[in-house]
């Protein structure tokens, strides 16, 4: 008889889009599926999950700050950006917190850009504003609702600054592309002078941002990419091994896997 191996999954409000489950059983987690649970019901069926067999869960939006409160331990990056979004299940019933979207970030990057201009203020812009700043990164923050982006830790403008560095952590872009140039505060043409620009928005086809950057020579990194970082480190968190990288990323950008709802 064999055995069921343990269980993983991806906790979200829908979670429909995920490419998670396709990277994760290419990494090996067999036994890893989508987790769509309502915000009502998010802190009893989280800690029911432990004895149902799971060993962890990523947690997606809406759920990253629910997550941290209900774990019994966090690292010191969790509870300083706020957010949880790798869970791990003991079997004693503790749940314990990390967040892997703010090193996933710097590993993506692959270096500590002297300076960075980071558009939005949600809960993804807290993780990579934290990371930046713990690497020693100087910080401009825009949001479209100012008072939002203060008390981040990092300077707060009111239009495009020059940087090192441009990170999109707004969701513009995600549902229409031509919202891009119209929405952020900026000019096609000036992206040139960004060395990098990251998009943590990921969508069928690419986005207008990273198409424009490209255009102009800019080195980009997508969304799928900061994706496959935080779940590579996610899994070597439950694992104890190192993730093998080529087959998440391959899966990942497998457009395919958006039709397995599993
Ligand atoms: P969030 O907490 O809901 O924050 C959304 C942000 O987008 C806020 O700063 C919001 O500004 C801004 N925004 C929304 N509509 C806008 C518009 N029309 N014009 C200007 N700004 C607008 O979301 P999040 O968790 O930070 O996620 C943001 C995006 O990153 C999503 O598309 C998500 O899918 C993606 N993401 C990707 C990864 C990955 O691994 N690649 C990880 C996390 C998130 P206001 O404060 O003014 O509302």
């Amino acid at each position: 008889m064999t055995v069921p191996g343990p269980r993983y999954g991806v906790l979200g409000w829908p979670v429909g889009h995920s490419r998670s489950p396709a990277m994760m059983r290419a990494a090996g987690l067999e036994l890893y599926q989508r987790l769509p649970v309502a915000p009502a019901v998010f802190a009893d069926t989280v800690r029911a999950l432990g004895a149902a067999g799971f060993r962890g869960a990523n947690v997606t939006i809406p759920h990253k700050e629910a997550a941290l409160a209900l774990a019994t331990t966090a690292s010191d990056a969790a509870r300083e950006i706020g957010a949880a979004n790798t869970l791990s299940f003991g079997e004693d019933g503790s749940i314990a917190a990390e967040n892997t979207d703010a090193p996933g970030l710097m590993a993506a990057l692959g270096r500590v850009p002297a300076s960075a201009l980071v558009l939005g203020a949600g809960g993804s812009a807290r993780a990579v504003i934290w990371a930046l700043r713990s690497a020693g990164t100087d910080v401009s923050v825009w949001n479209r609702t100012p008072e939002r982006a203060r008390g981040l830790g990092a300077r707060v403008v009111f239009s495009a600054v020059a940087a090192e560095v441009l990170v999109n952590c707004t969701s513009v872009g995600l549902a229409t592309a031509s919202a891009t140039f119209k929405d952020l505060p900026l000019d096609a043409d000036l992206l040139g002078e960004y060395a990098t620009v990251v998009d943590l928005v990921y969508r069928a086809g690419g986005t207008a941002l990273l198409a424009e950057a490209e255009r102009r020579g800019v080195s980009i990194i997508d969304g799928v990419e900061i994706l496959v970082h935080q779940g590579a480190l996610s899994f070597s968190i439950w694992s104890g091994r190192p993730a093998p990288l080529h087959a998440m990323r391959a899966a990942a950008r497998d457009e395919r896997s958006e039709d397995d709802r599993g």
